[in-house]
């Protein structure tokens, strides 16, 4: 993933040297330089019913320029970058995955543009035109009106703000929910609830789940992050 909330260039750079260390590693293993590996990324949407529900999405520019970045660090090493693959999509495509991801019932009038503007298949590269998409939220957003895409996608939501899906119940408890994306801006890391007391999040006691673990008394996991 590129673009996670609080990411920096330096975070997404990281995975350059992973892959340098993949291939050393390959190499060292196989006992000759004919090994490969491949980094398939792609821009980060946030979600509803996530922590990250109230998040900025990265724009494509900020998508772009990392993956770009990104492909420049592994080809710093000659050697180990031509054995590194990339696949990526570029940003845009994101940009409308994040429009229908959290928009409301005015996102539905844009879909219906698009389709009859001709947008069949956008999932296919091919058959995709982000101008198509652009076009017709502006047509149904207005030009110049108070809402647009990037109030869908690239905005920041404040925590008392009625989001969409709010009256839809998935079991998580919404201040929850708030608690751990102000966690995650702090950087503090959750601990696994298979393996550790409950922190109350609401999906059990709502949806009527037990959690079970396993009987044999080992560990099997880490009990925390490393
Ligand atoms: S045990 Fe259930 S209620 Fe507790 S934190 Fe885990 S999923 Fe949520």
């Amino acid at each position: 993933m590129c673009g996670l909330p609080t990411e920096t260039d330096e975070d997404v750079l990281e995975i350059a040297g992973m892959a340098h260390d993949v291939i050393r590693a390959g190499r060292e293993a196989a006992g000759h330089k004919d090994v490969r590996c491949t980094v398939s990324i792609g821009g980060f949407v946030p979600k509803p019913h996530t922590p990250f529900q109230w998040a900025a999405q990265a724009s494509p520019e900020t998508i772009d320029n990392r993956l770009r970045k990104l492909r420049a660090a592994i080809n710093a090493n000659k050697s180990l970058g031509r054995s590194v693959g990339m696949r990526y999509h570029d940003g845009e495509p994101s940009m409308v995955e994040g429009l229908l991801s959290r928009g409301d019932r005015r996102v539905g009038a844009v879909i219906e543009a698009v389709w009859r503007g001709g947008g069949r298949f956008d999932g296919w590269s091919e058959h995709f035109s982000f101008a198509r998409w652009m076009a017709a939220a502006d047509e149904v957003f207005g030009a110049d009106g108070p809402i647009d895409v990037a109030w869908y996608t690239t905005r920041e939501r404040d925590g008392d703000e009625v989001l969409p899906w709010d009256h839809l119940d998935s079991g998580l408890d919404k201040q929850w929910l708030w608690d751990d994306w102000q966690d995650a801006l702090g950087e503090f890391e959750q601990d696994d609830c298979r393996w550790t007391p409950c922190f109350d999040c609401g999906v059990c006691s709502n949806l009527g789940t037990d959690i079970q673990v396993g009987p044999t008394g080992r560990q099997l996991l880490p009990l925390a992050p490393k």
